[in-house]
């Protein structure tokens, strides 16, 4: 199944010079990339998670990151419904 960004809103560096959000995955500042809720994942990282493999030695790191991600994000929209 192919990953889809039709839905996903796009982050640009805001105009008032705020800082560039940090990657949820590697946690570096970048300029481009995609916001799911309050989190920030940037392109070099999505690429890598699309062609990861189980094979690949950074797969368990990568699940790791996009499992807490997750948690904080479904925790947080439990939260607002509350
Ligand atoms: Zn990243």
């Amino acid at each position: 199944m192919a990953l889809r960004k039709g839905g996903l809103k796009p982050v640009e560096r805001r105009a008032d010079g705020d800082a560039a959000p940090a990657c949820f995955v590697c946690g570096r500042q970048r300029e481009q990339g995609i916001a799911l809720m309050h989190a920030f994942l940037c392109e070099s990282c999505e690429g890598h998670i699309i062609v990861a493999d189980v094979s690949d030695g950074d797969y368990d790191f990568l699940v790791q990151r996009v499992t807490a991600c997750w948690r904080t994000l479904s925790g947080e929209a439990a939260g607002a419904k509350a």
